[in-house]
């Protein structure tokens, strides 16, 4: 593994992968609402929400997703200017296919350009305070920096997406990528958080 102070730890659910868009694939679009909370199903009233769960605990329902705007180019701008952006993703206990599924999204959509690292470094764990990195890009507004109230990440966390909120409650960073369209934010980010930890 390269040097952990160029590592970009990437979240798959909402930041590489459209999870959002597949799992309302049931729902009428005139139901549809800007998320605010972070489980979609908590958007929506509960007669709904038994069919957004069936959606994305079905089986093979992981692989189906389609990349996020602009993901493609801005890995390669990552790996253009040094950093080593890494699969960091928890599984979703609730669908007992998610990892399989996600490993076969990544051999789908990076692999073909990026070659089989990418699913080989890539971790599935919910423990994402565990893994060396510069920073970790995750739309998750709180991500747990350790257990028990201790701190030992690493990482710095940029808030992934949430374009249509000036503020997410619950957010614990600053730091904040609204999508992967802006490499001229992203790139700046990288830079800050390694002049900060220099
Ligand atoms: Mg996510």
């Amino acid at each position: 593994m390269s040097d952990p102070q160029k590592v970009v730890l990437v979240d798959m659910d909402g930041v590489m992968a459209d999870f959002d868009s597949a799992a309302l694939a049931a729902i009428p679009e005139s139901m549809i609402v800007p998320r605010t909370e972070f489980y979609v199903a908590q958007d929506y009233p509960l007669q709904v929400r038994p069919s957004i769960e069936s959606t994305y605990n079905a089986p093979g329902f992981f692989e189906t997703l389609e990349p996020m705007p602009g993901l493609l180019d801005a890995w390669r701008v990552m790996l253009a200017h040094g950093y080593h952006p890494r699969v960091a993703s928890a599984p979703l206990s609730s669908n007992k296919t998610s990892i399989a599924g996600k490993m076969r999204w990544l051999e789908r959509i990076m692999v073909p350009e990026f070659g089989l690292s990418v699913v080989e470094d890539a971790v599935f764990d919910k423990h994402k305070w565990q893994y060396k990195g510069l920073v970790l890009i995750d739309d998750r507004p709180y991500v747990p920096r350790g257990e028990n109230g201790e701190d030992v990440a690493m990482w710095e966390h940029i808030l992934f997406g949430w374009q249509h909120l000036a503020e997410v409650s619950s957010a614990t960073t600053s730091l904040r990528l609204r999508s992967w369209s802006d490499t001229t934010s992203l790139l700046t980010l990288l830079q800050r958080v390694e002049q900060s930890k220099a």
